[in-house]
């Protein structure tokens, strides 16, 4: 997925979870998205840094700079939610593309993805990028209205 498919993923995925994680439409809503908006787009953005310094959808494309990103708020309480963008990043472009990604870089160069992908520059990009963050979306509200008590208070960590 080029950087336009990342970000209108990542956008689309903020507003989704403030409905999600707080549906009545309220300003509880839109804080929310306040919330998770930047640091989604960022997180999003960051994996495809590795087009510059690295192996492209290498270095920063695996488990253990996930591991990285996410440990973050555990240990430093800073950068919540960038590691959900990360994590949109790497499964748009496993579901989304043709190429997938090396999942356990640097340990195994082999790049996973999956038959459903479509090549970034082709036409039917952005309906990819429109169904897997529907899929997404699901799965959140799957997760928060089915399976609560497997996460972390989402409103505990926002700073109001
Ligand atoms: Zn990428």
């Amino acid at each position: 997925m080029n950087k336009r498919g990342h970000v209108l993923n990542a956008v689309f995925l903020a507003v989704g979870l403030g409905f999600v994680l707080e549906p009545a439409g309220d300003l509880a809503t839109f804080r929310t998205i306040a919330a998770v908006f930047v640091p989604l787009v960022l997180g999003a953005l960051f994996p495809d840094v590795d087009t510059h310094f690295g192996k492209h959808r290498k270095t920063l494309h695996n488990l253990f700079v996930l591991g990285i990103v996410a440990g973050y708020p555990i240990f430093f309480d800073n950068l919540q939610w960038v590691w959900l963008g990360v994590v949109t990043h790497y499964i748009l472009d496993v579901l989304g593309t043709t190429r997938g990604i090396a999942l356990f870089y640097p340990i195994w160069d082999e790049e996973f993805g999956a038959p459903v992908g479509v090549p970034v520059s082709s036409d039917f990009s952005d309906a990819m990028m429109l169904a897997i963050t529907a899929f997404e979306l699901t799965v959140a509200a799957g997760l928060v209205y089915v399976l609560p008590e497997y996460l972390p208070d989402a409103g505990a960590s926002l700073p109001f």
